[in-house]
């Protein structure tokens, strides 16, 4: 080392010291140099701004390599370590921690981040809400009145979890950070402090209702109302009223799972009702009229041709449910199965073979032939 500074010297290490011994020498000399011990010390002072200069580069591996090749002229500019600006402007940070240095706090204290917020308290948790509904009061919307279990805010401290006026304080060991700074070589690590739980502050007087906590068990009632129809999911968010949060913080949300009731006649599909109706052989014959209630109880007639079949599908439109995408209401599908009779007398056998043996009964019947002849096709 030819020109400033002998940074081993100043921490009482030898040049292939290990960080651990670094770190260790470190803690030792800062303790005993530190200005909050030494009042009105210059000397001390100095020493303790010597320290901490040649920890900074000792402490970082790449600045500790500069230094080993080039001294500590590599770094009077601030250029290549930015110690001299950085390391003294966390001094008030240092001093801060100072009277509360345990473990590794130390090592971060003279490279940390700036600012000093408060983090402030974390919302409570969401909850999850499942409501039945039926078919009918989808048509329509609904009211309902809910009762659930959850955290609410504890009136007696308010939700700050102190037990007087005073509120809680700013925590000793983070100093309000919420985090803490390690340093493992290369590599800087910032950890929750442990102290705090990340809220960075304490309360030394807890609120003897909520233990502290700003929040107790209880029972909320609610009036929600569901609107009709269908809109893009089943689930209605109702903001902050969910657990109260923890020392204060806001309210989580209230997730409300729509549930529907299945319906005994209609199937639902989007904001479309399909149903099934059965109709006797002789009206798919003759032809004739069906009604349909819908679920407002409104009659629909639907005319039957004469020759329907099975699986023909009739639109009654716009008597579905409401859809509020694009707000306008989905319609009923009526699927027709025509009803083979069942349990016939001696006499309707009798008139029904009649009926069969009649010539035209294969032209009758072209879907029946059709497929016989295809069936045929394939034995060949
Ligand atoms: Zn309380
Ligand atoms: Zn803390």
């Amino acid at each position: 080392m030819s020109t400033g500074k002998d940074y081993y010297a100043i921490l009482g290490v030898n040049k292939g010291a290990s960080q651990e011994e670094i770190k260790k020498a470190y803690r030792k000399l800062a303790l005993k140099y530190h200005p909050d011990r030494n009042p009105g010390d210059k000397s001390a002072e100095e020493k303790f701004k010597e320290i901490n200069e040649a920890y900074d580069i000792l402490k970082d591996e790449q600045k500790r390599a500069a230094y080993d090749r080039y001294g500590s002229s590599a770094f009077q500019n601030g250029d290549a370590s930015g110690f001299s600006s950085q390391g003294f402007s966390d001094f008030s940070e240092f001093s801060d921690i100072f009277s509360n240095m345990f473990g590794d706090i130390f090592g971060g204290a003279s490279s940390g981040s700036r600012g000093n917020q408060k983090r402030s308290s974390p919302p409570g948790a969401n909850i999850r809400y499942d409501v039945t509904v039926t078919l009918e009061e989808l048509l329509t919307g609904t009211k309902k009145k809910i009762r659930y279990k959850t955290y609410n805010k504890c009136s007696k401290c308010n939700g700050n979890g102190c037990e007087n006026s005073k509120g809680p304080s700013v925590c000793p060991q983070c100093g309000g950070r919420g985090s803490v700074r390690q340093q493992h070589g290369f590599i800087t690590i910032d950890t929750v402090c442990q102290h705090c739980g990340g809220n960075g502050s304490v309360i030394s007087n807890p609120c003897k209702e909520c233990h502290g906590s700003g929040r107790v068990i209880g029972e909320r009632n609610l009036e929600i109302t569901i609107p009709a129809g269908i809109g893009s999911s089943n689930e209605m968010l109702i903001r902050q009223e969910g657990e109260a949060g923890y020392q204060g913080g806001p309210n989580g949300d209230l997730i409300i799972f729509i549930n529907l009731l299945p319906h005994d006649f209609f199937t639902v599909k989007g904001v479309d009702l399909y149903c099934t109706i059965y109709i006797p052989i002789t009206t798919a014959i003759l032809g004739g009229e069906i009604i349909v209630k819908d679920l407002a109880e409104k009659d629909h007639s639907i005319k039957i041709p004469h020759g329907t079949q099975s699986n023909t599908q009739f639109v009654i439109s716009s008597c579905g449910l409401y859809n509020r995408n694009n707000r306008r209401y989905g319609d009923i599908l009526v699927n027709i199965i025509v009803e083979t009779p069942v349990d016939l007398s001696k006499n309707q056998q009798e008139i029904i073979e009649k009926f069969s043996s009649d010539p035209a009964f294969v032209k009758n019947n072209p879907k029946s032939k059709q497929s016989q002849e295809q069936i045929n096709k394939l034995k060949k």
